[in-house]
Order: structure tokens, then sequence, then C-alpha cells
């Protein structure tokens, strides 16, 4: 089912606009919602999942209506927040047990089949009479995934889920993201642009409460190819190129600094062209230097 967010607004009481006339529509599969810490991507996600109110604008999910029909819509809606808490003390079979019989499931040996089936496919099963306390980080966010997936949502929404990941966990943390997408609708917000470039059939760039781009990761590739230029320069000649040129990226490549700067044509001065990449399309539309046509 597809979710459609029109025109939504809130401001804080401390006057921050975290979120200004968002318009995005969402289709089934894996949505990735990618921009920095402060964005607005929690207010954003908070608002869908029937957390806190916006000010203004409309979200519909398929015909219903998320703002104003929030028990239906809890119904529907599995939610991974940011700061997923856990009992440290309770294993995780008694717990997803304890929030599978608030979702409703009284019937214990129903109960034990979705918990078990849960459990599994979240791969903590060898694990479930263990105290959550001693999880690991990943292991925490896959237990938050297995209690998200209670009640068989159609709306599954994932909050920075992979930050503080390490790269094996992050892995593990994708394979069972990308076989729920399969025919759910996932909205996972992130500032790591692999989650999104790994996962995401459909993506938008959000900043400062504003959805800046929006379209296929692929397709977003396609048009800042022939846009970027590369080339290695010492810490002594950094400031240089960053007056000179549309730095948009400076990384560390075995021990050297290898810039990346955005332009219609060749700039010159040592740069070659370099093949673009999500991460361009990522720091030249938060730079504010690529603005792409996008219908969101
Ligand atoms: P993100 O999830 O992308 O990091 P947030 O939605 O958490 O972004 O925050 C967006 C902006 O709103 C930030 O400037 C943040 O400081 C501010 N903000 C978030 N929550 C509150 C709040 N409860 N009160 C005041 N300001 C807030």
């Amino acid at each position: 089912m597809e979710l459609r967010i029109r025109n939504l607004s809130k401001t804080y009481a401390n006057g921050v606009v975290a979120l200004d006339k968002v318009t995005l529509t969402i289709p089934a599969g894996m949505f990735g919602l990618l921009g920095p810490n402060g964005a607005g991507k929690s207010t954003l996600m908070r608002t869908l999942a029937t957390l806190q109110e916006c000010d203004a604008g409309s979200v519909f999910f398929g015909e219903l209506d998320v703002l104003d029909e929030k028990d239906e819509i809890r119904r529907l809606l599995g939610y991974l927040p940011q700061d997923f808490g856990v009992y440290p003390k309770v294993t995780a079979y008694e717990l997803l047990d304890h929030f599978a019989m608030l979702k409703g499931l009284s019937n214990r040996a129903r109960r034990r089949e979705v918990v078990d089936g849960l459990l599994q496919q979240t791969n903590l099963f060898e694990v479930r009479h263990q105290r959550l306390g001693g999880f690991s980080g990943g292991m925490r966010q896959r237990f938050g995934i297995a209690q998200a997936l209670l009640g068989d949502p159609q709306l599954i929404i994932v909050d920075e889920p992979t930050a503080g990941l390490d790269p094996q966990e992050r892995v593990r943390f994708h394979n069972l993201l990308s076989d729920i997408g399969e025919d759910k609708t996932v909205l996972l917000s992130t500032h790591i642009v692999s989650d999104v470039s790994d996962l995401c059939a459909n993506m938008a760039i959000i900043n400062k409460g504003h959805v800046l781009l929006c379209g296929e990761p692929q397709k977003l590739i396609d048009d800042i190819d022939g846009k970027i230029w590369e080339r290695f320069v010492t810490k002594a000649e950094l400031p240089y190129f960053q007056r000179e040129h549309d730095v948009i990226s400076t990384r560390l490549l075995t021990g050297r600094t290898l810039i990346r700067v955005y332009g219609e044509r060749d700039p010159g001065d040592g740069f070659f062209a370099a093949n673009g990449d999500l991460e361009d399309v990522y720091f030249a539309t938060i730079a504010g230097r690529h603005v792409a046509a996008s219908n969101c």
C-alpha cells in the first residue's frame, strides 16, 4: 500500500522548524529517508507512527487517514524507534511474549508459534533464553525488528536502525530488512548512504525539514554521472581546493586525501572524471550544489 504525505509541517515550541511542508509519496517496498542529524527524520517518523502531533498537512496510508484514524493505523503499523530500550533482566523470549500479549495474542499456543517464528526470522532463536542486557547492539536491533513485526504490520517504520552496528551486523540487519521489504511498505530513516544504496528501491533526501530530492537511487546516480571530478591533494593544498572548487566530499584513501568536486564541466586543476555514486548525490544535494528535477 502507498503512503502519501502532503505538506506536513511541524514547529517545536522553541521555534525550531523540524518539518516544512514535507510532501512524499512512498510506494510499497523499501523506501530510504536519508538526511544528516537534525534533518527532521525522527520527527517525521514519530508523526507517521502516531506518537506525535504535527501542525499542518495530511498523511494517508491507502484510504486510511493516518493523522485522524490513529487506532486503525496502529493495528497496521510496526515501529522501531531510534532509542529502542529493552528490559535488561528479562530474556528475549519473555519480552517478545509479553509484547505479543499486549498486541492481543491471548491464545497461548498461537502466541508461542508467532513468537518462535519471529525469533527464528530475526536469527535470535538460539539465544532466546538469554537476558537482553547481554545482547550486542545488533542483536538488540534485531529484537527491535521482531517486536515491530508482531501483528503482521503492513507499514513498518525503522528510525536509524544501523547506527552503531559493526559491518557484519549491518549486513545481517540489511538482509533481514530486505526480506521484510518484499511485500510491505518499509520506511527506513538513516544518515548512512550505504543503507539506502544496499536496500532501497526508492528514496528521498531531507535536510532542515525540507525534502530536497527523491527518486530511484540508480536514476539519481545517472543524473549526477559526468558531473563528478576527483583528485588527490596534500593536506597543505586542501584549503586552496576548498576555496577554488565546489568540493562536496573529502575522504582518506590509503592515507592520502581524495577530494571530489561537483561541476557541469571539467574543472581543470588536475581533476579526473569520476564515476558518480549515491554518496555524491547525497553530499552534492545537502551542499545545495545539485538540484535535480524531482517529483515527490
Ligand atoms: P533527525 O532525526 O533527522 O536527527 P529530528 O527530527 O530529531 O532530526 O530533529 C529535527 C530538529 O528538531 C532538530 O533541530 C532538533 O534539535 C529539533 N527537535 C527535535 N525534537 C525536539 C523537541 N522535542 N523540542 C525541540 N526541538 C526538537
